[in-house]
């Protein structure tokens, strides 16, 4: 950027990228929300004119050191409004501790963390879905000095023992040999004003409150990769991912497997040896189902598509419903002699093979 950009040239690149990282036009990009906030830091520098001669000053200084222009883009005269570049790298190099500086060219832009995090949902939801809070401690640019580290107001300076190029020549028997700066700790910045909520870091670690939205048919034990929604990337990186991992509480009724769900339906002795029909719980209500004649204890009987709902959303498993013969515990007098009556007439020995 040329030394003497005028206002109207600030304006004009200042709108244009804002226009480009504005929160509104990048739903979900805490890379652009990132971006936004530092144009508009390096703005208000810009036009404010006090700010704006320490920041002049510190690049006529830069020059006459050597080290620190070319993160300008070479700066200077023959620039005009075509070189006034990238008002957000601007902010990068006079401000991001690892930002982009001369010499070394490459921004310190750094992916925000990978989170993981476990919830737990009843059985219904994990069945039908569900939108659930969830409370992240990630790690985001420090909202107060935007992530510079400098207290509101005032600026890093550049590191004098360095000139901003975070290393410094190690005079070795006449080789010079680059080692980290010790008086800046190789950020090329020194933040003599830290803010006070993030200590000079730039970052804070915040609690956040998000709802997360579980898709229908999650299981016990589920990983749901959310792009974008862990921490926030520093220094326009990209944001990390959110890895939510489902915990489901059992249910009394069903027990899964697979797609599946099976259900235990206690039968009579009558419906299992004459057939019946029979109603089963379904996860949204009933179904009938037939008790085919002579039906033995564990006879497993599916209905398919009443099952649990697949995750990739291609409908649902089946329904298995285990018949378990009940005997009555107490019977009448009606009741024993009919039942003796029947097994007087009953012929068949059940335990005959046991014997041979
Ligand atoms: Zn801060
Ligand atoms: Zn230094």
């Amino acid at each position: 950027m040329p030394e003497d950009a005028d206002d109207e040239a600030i304006k004009k690149a200042y709108r244009a990228l804002a226009r480009k990282y504005h929160p509104d036009a990048n739903p979900d990009d805490a890379s652009a929300e990132e971006r936004f906030k530092e144009v508009s830091h390096a703005h208000d520098v810009l036009s404010d004119a006090e700010k704006r001669r320490e920041y002049d000053a510190e690049r006529q200084f830069a020059r006459m050191g050597g080290g620190y222009g070319g993160g300008y883009g070479g700066g200077g005269a023959g620039g005009g409004a075509g070189g006034f570049g990238d008002l957000g790298d601007i902010f990068g190099s006079m401000f991001g501790g690892g930002g982009r500086r001369g010499g070394r060219g490459e921004p310190a832009a750094r992916r925000g963390q990978d989170l993981e995090v476990e919830v737990t949902l009843s059985f219904d939801q994990a069945m039908s879905g569900a939108e659930v809070p969830v409370t992240l401690e990630k790690t985001e640019a420090c909202a107060t000095c935007s992530g510079s580290g400098a207290k509101p107001g005032t600026s890093p300076r550049l590191c004098t023992a360095c000139d901003g190029r975070g290393q410094v020549g190690r005079d070795i028997g006449g080789f010079s040999i680059p080692e980290t700066c010790p008086e800046c700790g190789g950020a090329g910045t020194i933040i003599e004003d830290p803010c006070t909520d993030c200590r000079g870091s730039g970052v804070r670690s915040a609690e956040r409150r998000i709802r997360v939205r579980i898709p229908a048919g999650a299981k016990d034990g589920t990983r749901i990769k959310l792009k974008g929604k862990g921490g926030a990337g520093m220094r326009g990186g990209q944001a990390g991912d959110l890895h939510v991992i489902t915990r489901v509480m059992p249910s009394p009724v069903f027990t899964r497997k697979g797609d599946d769900l099976v259900v235990e339906v206690p039968i009579t002795f009558g419906e299992a040896a004459l057939g019946a029909k029979i109603e089963v719980p379904t996860l949204d209500g009933r179904v009938k189902i037939t008790v085919p004649a002579g039906s033995q204890d564990g006879r497993t009987l599916r209905v398919p598509g009443k099952g649990a709902p697949k995750l990739n959303g291609s409908g649902n498993g089946s329904l298995l419903a285990k018949l378990r013969l009940t005997v009555p515990s107490s019977l009448s007098d009606e009741q024993k002699e009919a039942l003796e009556a029947f097994a007087a007439l009953d012929g068949a020995d059940p335990r005959e093979k046991l014997f041979r």
